[in-house]
């Protein structure tokens, strides 16, 4: 329930207003972070399914503010790809600046959590060796729906289940202990390198089940709802549309 998860803002008492969900625009729970440091290849079965070997350390790429939506806005199916794949993920958001923070001290540094879906373009992926033209189609990063404050979850979010569901149907089913760089670990190998400012984000990385490993090969198409569930965290849902083609340039 929203009003629950939105109540759970520790500290003094407030008046909390009750919002229809049905009625209200989700925006992303940060519009504009500075950093949005995704995790590739963070679960050893997703790894398997995609070819890869599990890296020694973990693979980072980056999305852009350009690629985000909130929960229930469309997720945009590019015309020029038929490739469109979900990736439910677990979110951390960092709270308080960290350079140079430990595994023990990383959790300090994040203020709370929320859900991913790291919908990819996978031929545009692969068409280089490096991700960003795939990870960061308009309209691919769905966040949300809400933020919910670190002191109000397990540490780390262990124990919690996340589940993808395709049109009502599981296609990806993990527990967030099953990431081979916690979260923890993820922030403190961050801050060896950069600073982490509070509002960044962490997108920590998806487990098996994707569209791409599957045979037959599962893509998202216009029509299409894609739920992304993780216990306490709630819901982020979207639905699918294929993206307005272009108008033809005139040729006189
Ligand atoms: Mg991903």
């Amino acid at each position: 329930m929203p009003s629950q998860l939105l109540s759970h803002s520790h500290g003094r008492e407030r008046d909390l207003v009750d919002i229809d969900p049905d009625s209200a625009t989700f925006l992303p729970p940060v519009a504009h972070p500075e950093k949005i440091v995704c995790v590739g290849l963070n679960y050893t079965d997703h790894s398997a399914e995609s070819g890869f070997e599990q890296p020694a350390y973990p693979t980072l790429f980056g999305r852009f503010n350009s690629s985000l939506i909130g929960h229930g806005a469309p997720i945009l199916r590019p015309h020029v790809s038929e490739q469109l794949d979900y990736e439910g993920e677990l979110v951390a958001v960092i709270g308080k600046s960290a350079r140079d923070v430990s595994e023990a001290e990383a959790l300090n540094h994040v203020a709370g959590y929320s859900i991913f879906n790291d919908g990819s373009i996978r031929d545009y992926q692969f068409k280089s060796p490096q991700w960003t033209a795939g990870k960061n189609f308009d309209n691919t990063g769905a966040f949300g729906p809400y933020f919910v404050t670190a002191d109000a979850l397990p540490e780390g979010c262990k124990g919690l289940k996340l589940v993808t569901r395709l049109n009502g149907e599981t296609v990806q089913s993990a527990m967030i202990d099953d990431m081979v760089f916690s979260v923890a670990q993820i922030v403190s190998i961050c801050s060896q390198f950069m600073t982490l400012e509070p509002g960044d984000v962490i997108v920590t990385g998806t487990p098996s089940g994707v569209g791409l490993a599957r045979k037959p090969q599962l893509f998202m198409k216009d029509g299409d709802v894609c739920e992304v569930e993780i216990d306490q965290l709630g819901v982020l849902s979207n639905p699918i549309r294929d993206r307005a083609r272009p108008a033809l340039a005139k040729s006189a």
